[in-house]
């Protein structure tokens, strides 16, 4: 029997694995591809913990766990909206996601950790004090079940039952490594263009002084017609950039979190409890996090200490991300943002950068309360069901 099985070995997974085995525990991780770290389509990016005000050993954990594998710092992001940009300091970095994943599930392999990859988890059920978990080739028993398997997650399922996603509230994103001439290395650059990344926003996040991860997304009720093919060989046109693009697209949760995130012996982390932040589509950090305090409730033998600890720390992440995106929506579905652009404030789209609850807070709060009378309305794009 195990201490703790652990459904999925993306960033979230391997950050568990790594957490529960240094302080001790017994951990089954269950991975259905054959190879843990193959789906790394991300763009790999990271903010420092300060750039998240995290403190103390939160702080540490978070940043101990990928530090091994940054390639590149940047300091500062800018978000390009029609002719005008926005700057704010920001400092983040690019990471290695494949190593990160396998070097520190390797090092709690040496732990005692067990790696069941190729091998999907089907269901649990709780019998004599502990989850009889099924998988596509097995069964085990562990006394606490941890889904770290994404969106649509199964582990999810059992405790929050079937949801239907709304298609607005799920994006697919599209990135590409590129060889170009990077003219300011330290920067993150987003830009929202309707035409690049309907819903979403275009990215380029350096890797080295000439080599930067590029990207495109489309919310799905915005993908008919969207060709992400044409967005992406436009958007690296525009930084001169004559490369042919490899074409990889993943989901991204963009509703925030799901209802429940623990119910008796199970939990969740990462996207599978929808912990994306819904404004930028960022999750390895919230994965990170929610791993380290999850394992931090366990090791102290509180295991009703985890939703609490979530919420203080990652909620508000996701929660204040959720309000931006769904401002967002409202001004470019009504075409007010296009209007107002010239007067749009600085520190505004600065709070938004960095999903803070500053003060412009009230009127963003504001603004994604009227959401509700654009959703499915996508200007001249069809809305789906
Ligand atoms: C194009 C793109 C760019 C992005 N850029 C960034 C970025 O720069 N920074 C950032 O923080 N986030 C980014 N994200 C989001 C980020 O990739 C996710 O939030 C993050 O991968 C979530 O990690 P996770 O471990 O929770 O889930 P996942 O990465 O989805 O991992 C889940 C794992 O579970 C496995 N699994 C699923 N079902 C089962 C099952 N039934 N049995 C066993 N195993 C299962 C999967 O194979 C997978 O290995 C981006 C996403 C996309 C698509």
């Amino acid at each position: 029997m195990y201490d703790v099985a652990v459904v999925g070995a993306g960033p979230t997974g391997a950050a568990l694995s790594h957490f529960l085995s240094s302080k001790g525990f017994t951990v089954l991780v269950i991975e259905k591809d054959p190879q843990p770290g193959i789906r790394t389509i991300c763009g790999e990016y990271l903010p420092d913990p300060s750039s998240l005000k995290l403190e103390g050993d939160v702080a540490s954990a978070y940043l101990d766990f990928f530090e091994p594998f940054i390639v590149h710092r940047m300091e500062r992001i800018v978000m390009e909206i029609g002719n005008r940009e926005f700057e704010t300091n920001y400092a983040g970095y690019s990471v290695d996601r494949r190593a990160m994943i396998v070097s520190r599930l390797e090092e709690s392999l040496a732990e005692g950790t067990i790696l069941k990859t190729g091998e999907a988890f089907i269901t649990a059920r709780f019998v004599d004090d502990a989850y009889e978990v099924r998988t596509s080739k097995d069964r085990y028993r562990a006394r606490y079940l941890v889904g770290a398997d994404g969106f649509d997650s199964r582990v999810a399922k059992l405790i929050n039952g079937s949801t239907t996603l709304k298609c607005d509230d799920l994006a697919l994103a599209f990135s590409t490594e590129v060889t170009m001439e990077m003219n300011e290395p330290d920067v993150m650059r987003l830009v929202i263009s309707e035409s690049l990344a309907p819903g979403t926003y275009a990215w380029v996040i350096p890797r080295s002084e000439n080599t930067a991860n590029v990207g495109v997304g489309v919310r799905l009720n915005m993908i008919n017609g969207f060709d992400p093919k044409r967005a992406l060989k436009e958007h690296l046109a525009r930084l001169n950039a004559t490369v042919e693009p490899e074409l990889r697209g993943r989901y991204v949760p963009a509703g925030g979190m799901l209802g429940k995130v623990q119910e008796g012996g199970i939990f969740l982390a990462g996207d599978s409890a929808g912990m994306t932040v819904p404004s930028n589509g960022g999750g390895m950090h919230t994965g990170i996090i929610a791993a380290y305090l999850l394992t931090r409730s366990l090791a102290d033998d509180r295991p009703e200490g985890y939703v609490p600890s979530v919420d203080r720390v990652v909620r508000p992440m996701v929660d204040t991300g959720l309000i931006h995106r769904r401002a967002a929506d409202f001004l470019l579905r009504t075409g007010l943002l296009w209007r107002t652009l010239r007067f749009l404030p600085h520190s505004l789209v600065e709070e938004v950068i960095r999903v803070e609850r500053g003060p412009y807070y009230p009127l963003l709060k504001l603004l994604s309360s009227l959401y509700g009378q654009v959703r499915g309305k996508v200007g001249s794009y069809p809305a789906c069901r």
